[in-house]
């Protein structure tokens, strides 16, 4: 190879030798062929213009084998024969660490390995550079010579360049061909496994939130004009940041801070500079930008400081705003929204996928936790979300065709037939029970015994409330108030927070609805809000504790809901009550908010029920006064069983260890219903148990009166509960627990089934 292969155009324009390498490249790509073929016809190329016995290409044929796909100059015969671990020989550790391997004797380097159905054994020189796109890993490229001798920078520079172009390449199917090696991308099925963020089950077409940039020109003739069309973009995306800037709520030093990094990214000359140099060396513009985009994700890889790798992250966004600038594919792709869209992304806020609202029939994240606010607003909208789809973005396209399994937390992206027909099957059981459901929406929950549980519904939003009527909830047992602050930027106004909570009054027509003050902190971290350093949010500064150290946000609450209620009945409950005291403190600011409301001359509620939620163990044991004083206790079950098994919620690892109707759990919630009845007081459970019908049928078994949850859960518990004997199930709880078992359940479900119902 020539060793000023890889110089740069010179002023005048005269072409280097790697832009004449790029364009031989193009059109050879560009030219007719199988896959197989052009392959054959780039490895010649390549070792023809660098001047090397050997080129060959290894590629990814599953997560970890590379397989050799084609050569010049190694036996033909080891073809699709050679295969490679991930990390194995120096082919191997290129893919690994996605970094070059520059050595001079190959056979010396740590983790050689001699393959000798290649006869590689006379080649000395070693040169593998990885084949990626976008920290996407697809194989490696692969120079060798007799001589032992050390590639120059130029020509490892030239030969990471052509990797890059074919990278692009393969991404839109110029490799394809047979072999399992040589699939087109985005064409096979393949299965994700992933979490459940919200139950359901869903078909439909993917429509991804933030399509992906598809560079279909990435070899570029006149590096001038291209270098023009750079400075052209960057100069846009300038604009856009210093707009993004003043716009920006100046009294928000977070928001501030990370516009002030991007701009300081947006007019970085270092960047600019490599981008240009990229281009001089026979790029396109936004293949440039890729290419710098690639070098920013691999860092990111490598990077464990916090801080460092959300500044790559910055780089990382402003290069695909950069990108979409260049090729003008932008989030208005021109693609039009499928009939039946599931939202495909790396990760949403609650406000865009609330833009969505309920369109959307599934939703996948590639990211995304139980607790997150996009999670959050999937359950409220009950749209089925599935979370940790490790790398679907980078595998789905829009209008592929998909299946969502939020129940089970898995994907299939375009499935085979019998999957799809399988899942159809799914729906049509899951459709005909919904049917079922219906039909009992006007009917109470009524047990054979003769006993009524009182079935609510658990929301908190706007969006929730058309499901009052169509689940057959009696009211509203646990509104969400945080819900309004999680998916704004600024803490809302006194007067929005009014005239919302009103429109939620009016939407319940006359039906209690219990608004539970703000509860946030733990998983809940408000984007306006400093999220701070806790070592353990979920036991820190959260709930109620903020409201009573930092009463300004809780008053103002307190003042909208009075204002809403407009002489209406109102509930107010108070979260996360863990002493006596801290109700009382927290009830004497309702009482003196509506001292206040009423020498106002506003119009008070015409009754006011004051309660607290139950969910820490401590207040099962709080003086009977604190029983006495509550209007009515809700148990948020969610809360109150991670501190009674010391178990995480949020910890897909022990979350699921300990059974709700473990023989400990149901005799804490016993006592619970038994101090609310030594005091004759309300009391209701509005965790997500309460929406399984096993659990829900053993709660009132022991004595639950009243249940909330999410309203589609509404149908399945009442079916069940209209079904049983709450005394026959009691007498079975008890007996279960007398005979030593560690839960109830196998007694319960067994006792269904003799039944003849198992559900
Ligand atoms: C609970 O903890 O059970 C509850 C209802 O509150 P949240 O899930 O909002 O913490
Ligand atoms: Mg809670």
């Amino acid at each position: 190879m020539a060793d000023d292969m890889a110089k740069t155009a010179d002023d005048d324009g005269t072409d280097s030798d790697s832009r004449r390498l790029l364009r031989r490249l193009r059109d050879t790509l560009a030219g007719p062929g199988e896959g197989q073929e052009r392959l054959d016809r780039i490895t010649h190329l390549i070792a023809d213009s660098m001047g090397c016995e050997v080129c060959s290409i290894y590629l990814f044929r599953d997560e970890d084998t590379l397989e050799l796909c084609a050569t010049e100059g190694l036996k033909a015969e080891s073809v699709h024969m050679t295969r490679l671990r991930l990390g194995e020989g120096l082919v191997g550790r290129v893919a690994r660490s996605g970094t070059a391997i520059n050595t001079a004797n190959a056979p010396a380097e740590k983790g050689f390995r001699y393959m000798p159905e290649t006869g590689e054994e006379i080649y000395s020189a070693f040169l593998g550079v990885p084949v990626q796109r976008l920290g996407e890993m697809l194989g490696v490229l692969v120079v060798q010579s007799k001589a032992a001798r050390q590639y120059s920078d130029d020509e490892v520079y030239a030969l990471e360049v052509v990797a890059m172009v074919l990278a692009e390449m393969a991404e839109l199917g110029a490799f394809a061909g047979e072999g399992e090696a040589l699939a087109a991308p985005h064409q096979h099925s393949v299965l994700f496994r992933g979490g459940t963020g919200q139950e359901g089950t869903a078909e439909g077409r993917v429509w991804l939130h933030e399509p992906r940039v598809v560079v279909t020109n990435p070899v570029a003739d006149d590096p001038q004009a291209e270098c023009e069309r750079l400075r052209e973009g960057v100069a846009k995306l300038r604009l856009s940041v210093d707009t993004l800037l003043t716009q920006a709520d100046s009294a928000d030093g977070e928001q501030h801070q990370v516009l002030e990094a991007y701009r300081m990214f947006a007019n970085s000359r270092g960047w600019l500079n490599r981008m240009e140099e990229d281009i001089l060396r026979g790029l396109s513009a936004e293949a440039a930008v890729e290419k710098e985009q690639s070098a920013t994700r691999a860092r990111l890889a490598q990077v464990p400081d916090p801080y460092l790798r959300e500044r790559l992250h910055d780089l990382d966004d402003l290069s695909n705003r950069l990108l979409r600038i260049l090729t003008g594919q932008g989030a208005e792709t021109g693609a039009a929204m499928p009939d039946d869209p599931v939202l495909v992304a790396r990760n949403i806020g609650p406000g865009e996928l609330l833009e969505y609202g309920r369109k959307l029939k599934g939703v996948v994240l590639e990211e995304g936790a139980v607790g997150s606010h996009a999670a959050i607003v999937a359950r409220a909208l009950a749209i089925p979300l599935v979370i940790h789809a490790e790398r679907i973005t980078t595998e789905a396209l829009n209008g592929d065709h998909i299946l969502v399994d939020g129940d089970q937390g898995l994907v299939h992206l375009r499935p085979d037939e019998t999957v799809a027909a399988a899942f159809r099957d799914k729906i049509a059981m899951q459709a005909k029970a919904m049917e079922r459901y219906a039909g009992l929406r006007m009917l109470p929950a009524v047990a054979k015994c003769g006993t009524t549980v009182g079935l609510h519904m658990n929301a908190g939003l706007m969006a929730d409330l058309p499901s009052l009527e169509g689940s057959g909830a009696e009211g509203v047992g646990l509104f969400r108030t945080e819900l309004q602050f999680l998916i704004r930027n600024k803490v809302p106004k006194r007067g929005e927070l009014a005239a919302l909570y009103s429109r939620v009054l009016d939407a319940a027509k006359g039906r209690r609805v219990a608004f539970r003050t703000l509860d946030i902190g733990s998983d809940k971290v408000l984007p306006f809000m400093k999220r701070l350093d806790e070592p353990n949010p979920a036991m820190g500064w959260r709930a109620i504790r903020v409201g009573l150290e930092k009463p300004g946000v809780l008053r103002m609450q307190l003042q909208a809901l009075l204002r809403a209620a407009d002489g209406r009945p109102l509930t107010v409950m108070f979260p996360f009550i863990a002493q006596f005291e801290e109700f009382l403190e927290a009830r004497e600011h309702l009482l003196e908010e509506i001292d206040r409301e009423g020498q106002l001359g506003h119009t008070l509620p015409e009754k006011i029920e004051i309660g607290a939620m139950l969910e820490t163990p401590s207040l099962a044991y709080a003086p009977k006064a604190f029983f006495e004083l509550a209007d009515f206790i809700s148990i948020g079950g969610n809360d109150l069983k991670q501190f009674f098994f010391a178990a995480d919620r949020e910890n897909e690892r022990v979350r699921r260890r300990y059974d709700t109707l473990d023989v400990s759990f149901l005799s804490f919630l016993q006592h619970i219903v038994q101090r609310c009845e030594d005091s004759n007081t309300a009391l209701s459970f509005c965790g997500e148990d309460a929406g399984r019908p096993v659990e829900a049928l053993c709660f009132a078994a022991i004595g639950l009166r009243s249940l909330s949850m999410r309203p589609a859960s509404i149908g399945p518990v009442k079916s069940l509960i209209r079904r049983v004997d709450l005394k026959e199930a009691r007498a079975v709880i008890e007996e279960a627990a007398a005979s030593g078992a560690q839960s109830v359940r196998p007694a319960v479900l067994d006792w269904l089934s003799r039944q003849g119902d198992g559900s």
